[in-house]
């Protein structure tokens, strides 16, 4: 049964679920015969999915004809096993969820799908963007990120693909390997959503303890402050306030913590540095990586 196409039908809206590439390339491909102009949008997660992941489906369906999601599971960008054995995975509950929200193609490949066992994984020259920040900490991860996407890419040759700032590097390296393999897909990037108090939402937060998922916002309100003391008192000494904030915390334990020109991702000292600066910030909060930023 998983290996056709599935059209689950509930109060007249229905989802297409496949685990094949090839059966999801044909179908687009013969709807792009039917109508040449039709757009696909396409969202790729690794499921255990959130209201974040839902604001990229629902710009996906606003702008497109239609709305490819995917769930998988990278190995390739995982460092620790522990990370991807642990990671969680909630498959009915996310497909209720996209179907709730309209999506019309579910994609949920096997590894040997998305890599078949003639795949050679490649290495794309990012120039320099997949060893620093994000990339020092998880060798080996935006390659990975970079041969699944490009496979993704080829499978369904989406003309738009969405992605969250959430992972802002991931932004970057998406839109070099698009020109990298030189195609006209537009890669769009969303606002971060984040849970009422401030915390950047993400699959991995329900792995915090209760209490720490409500006192985890003070990652959110240190940007913030940030943002509004950096003009007064300069950008680095704004910087070491919350450094030193999350030195004094419990169970917290600082990654990173750095501004970057939001086009090259190169750090900077001073607001006149750049036109458009971001910072960028990894804490493990009770063992948990907690990833955001924020322009400023
Ligand atoms: P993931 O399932 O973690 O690989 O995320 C899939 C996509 O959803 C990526 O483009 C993420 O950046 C995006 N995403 C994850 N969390 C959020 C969030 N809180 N707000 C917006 N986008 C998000």
């Amino acid at each position: 049964m998983w290996n056709v196409l599935v059209a689950f039908k509930v109060f007249f809206l229905y989802m297409i679920l496949t685990k094949r590439a090839s059966e999801l390339t044909n179908y687009l491909r013969e709807l792009k015969k039917q109508n040449p102009q039709l757009s696909i949008g396409f969202v790729p997660t690794m499921g255990a999915l959130h209201n974040g992941h839902l604001s990229l489906i629902y710009e996906s369906i606003r702008e497109n004809d239609r709305t490819v999601c995917s769930i998988f599971v990278n190995p390739t960008q995982f460092g620790e096993k522990k990370d991807l054995e642990t990671y969680p995975k909630p498959i009915e509950q996310d497909m209720q969820m996209l179907m709730d929200a309209g999506t019309d193609i579910l994609f949920l490949p096997e590894v040997d799908e998305v890599y078949p066992p003639d795949y050679e994984h490649q290495t794309f020259d990012l120039n320099g963007l997949d060893l620093k920040i994000e990339g020092e900490m998880r060798p080996g991860h935006f390659q990975g990120v970079c041969n699944v996407l490009y496979r993704f890419f080829e499978i369904v040759e989406p003309t738009r693909a969405y992605f969250g700032q959430k992972d802002f590097q991931q932004t970057v390296v998406a839109k070099m390997l698009v020109d990298l393999m030189d195609t006209d897909l537009e890669i769009r990037v969303m606002p971060i959503a984040r849970e009422d108090h401030g915390l950047a939402m993400s699959s991995r937060n329900r792995r915090l303890p209760d209490h720490a998922r409500k006192s985890a916002n003070f990652i959110y309100h240190g940007l913030l402050k940030i943002k509004e003391t950096a003009p007064e008192i300069g950008l680095q000494a704004a910087i070491q306030n919350m450094k030193e904030d999350i030195l004094k915390r419990d169970n917290a334990e600082l990654e990173y913590l750095l501004a970057v020109n939001a086009n090259t991702i190169n750090e900077v000292q001073n607001l006149s540095d750049a036109d458009e600066i971001v910072i960028l910030t990894v804490v493990k909060y009770y063992d948990v990586r907690l990833l955001d930023n924020m322009y400023i």
